[in-house]
């Protein structure tokens, strides 16, 4: 059983290293940004809703973020594990997540912090947007979510750390190589934490 987060700021392949990581653990990903966007596709209400923090390149207020995310881990396919993607990004919803793992009896095994110089993330995110199009990848909001990066989730960074349980890894370079050296670092942390 392996819970995990993945942190990283926008354009550092997150979302990419995710699904790979998840897959060598063989745990569900669950990607707060993906959820997010599904729902603004098929204009649901949380989409709607939603929908107006995105596009400005803001976080969803934290009520409906945290909500989304107490409703999805209790399904039943996340409990053997899972990778959270994108969440949590603030303190509220690090005592929310704190809450619903407590009130599982459950706690996070580690936590991966993807890290890049912000040049670097620019030109992935140039690059994204032309293949995807999403529609948060511009300069503009880009440069906005980088900086609420910065201001915001760099707290939920330093906490994770204050607990011992964060793993830090190159996020610059190679997809794949990333990945390796991700996975890498997260076996020896757990083994660390297994046998002391
Ligand atoms: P990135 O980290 O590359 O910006 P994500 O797919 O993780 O991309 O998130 C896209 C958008 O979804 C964010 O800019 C924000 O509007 C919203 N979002 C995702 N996760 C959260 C969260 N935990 N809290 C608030 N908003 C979120």
């Amino acid at each position: 059983m392996t819970r995990l987060l993945i942190i990283g700021p926008p354009g550092s392949g997150k979302g990419t290293q995710a699904v790979q990581i998840a897959k060598h653990f063989r745990i569900p990903t669950v990607s707060t940004g993906e959820i997010f966007r599904i729902n603004v596709s098929h204009e649901t209400p949380l989409g709607v809703e939603a929908a107006k923090y995105l596009d400005d390149g803001a976080f969803v207020p934290d009520h409906l973020t945290n909500a989304l995310v107490k409703d999805r881990l209790l399904d039943a396919d996340l409990q053997p594990g899972f990778l959270l993607d994108g969440y949590p990004r603030t303190a509220p919803q690090i005592m929310e997540l704190d809450n619903i793992l407590a009130s599982q009896g459950h706690r996070l095994d580690a936590v991966v912090e993807l890290r890049a110089p912000d040049s670097e993330l620019e030109q992935r995110m140039l690059r994204r947007a032309k293949e995807q199009g999403r529609k948060d990848d511009t300069i503009d909001v880009f440069r906005h979510r980088l900086d609420l990066y910065h201001r915001e989730t760099h707290e939920v960074v330093a906490v994770y750390a204050g607990r011992g349980i964060l793993v830090s890894v190159d996020g610059s370079g190679d997809p794949s190589a990333i990945t390796t050296r991700a996975i890498a670092a997260v076996e020896k942390f757990l083994a660390t934490r297994v046998s002391p």
